[in-house]
């Protein structure tokens, strides 16, 4: 475990560097070793500069390694306090997440983020509407975030629902979102709600076509990727493992 707060050392046992003068250097070394959300004793929450100073890679990246470090078992010497003050004046969260509500897929926690680090959208089945256009949009936009990133999860139950046909009041609209994964997934077995592998197939398609509507409904976003300030990409979250897998 690397739980004690405040002990200066990063959880793979070098000193902790001030994130502001090791910019250059995690850079330069792939970010080996260690994470661009270092916090420093000046630096509780992802500052500005910061932010801006990485690539959206780097920011994929610093994620990929949060969640090894969340399968390890370890997490970093994280002092929610210090986060919440040092970002009570502004925010300058890196990317923006659009998640199902599965109570077993939270993404700070997940990939060892903090406050300040990510916007999250989170609706049951991560399908996009103009509303979460519309935030996406102002993260990417307005507030800088250079990540979008549409998260999917195994044995979800809103895939499920939408392989069952299931009906409940405004959840079956919900679910009609998410059909056309269902039909748009090749699948040579089972295909019911039952089959897990099927389930997980549809689950990683809905996330695929997730993003193919993001770009195509939304050419603020799409335009932003084109010109390379943002990236737009997915992963599927494993509940048994505990990984996550990005998908590009
Ligand atoms: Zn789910």
């Amino acid at each position: 475990m690397c739980d004690k707060p405040d002990y200066p050392l990063n959880c793979d046992g070098s000193r902790r560097r001030d994130f502001l003068g090791a910019m250059g250097a995690a850079a330069a070394l792939g970010l080996v070793g260690g994470s661009l959300f270092t916090r420093s004793a000046r630096a509780d929450a992802l500052t500005h500069a910061q932010r801006d100073e990485m690539t959206p890679q780097q920011i994929i990246e610093v994620m990929k390694k949060g969640n090894e470090r969340f399968r390890r078992g370890e997490r970093k010497n994280r002092n929610y306090l210090r986060e919440q003050k040092a970002s009570a004046k502004g925010q300058y969260p890196a990317a923006v997440l659009l998640s199902c509500i599965d109570s077993r897929a939270p993404a700070e926690v997940i990939m060892d983020l903090g406050i300040g680090d990510i916007f999250n959208c989170r609706v049951a089945g991560n399908v996009e509407n103009e509303d979460i256009l519309g935030s996406m949009e102002f993260a990417c936009k307005l507030a800088g975030a250079k990540v979008v990133l549409v998260m999917g999860h195994t044995a979800c139950g809103a895939i499920k629902g939408a392989i069952d046909n299931a009906q409940l009041g405004n959840l079956t609209g919900l679910l009609a979102k998410i059909k056309p994964a269902v039909e748009a997934t090749t699948y040579t077995g089972e295909r019911s709600a039952s089959n897990y592998s099927f389930v997980d197939a549809v689950a990683r398609r809905n996330v695929e076509l997730t993003m193919a509507d993001i770009r195509k409904d939304s050419q603020v976003l799409a335009e932003l990727e084109a010109n390379r300030s943002i990236k737009i990409t997915g992963a599927m979250y494993n509940l048994a493992t505990g990984a996550v897998e990005f998908l590009g």
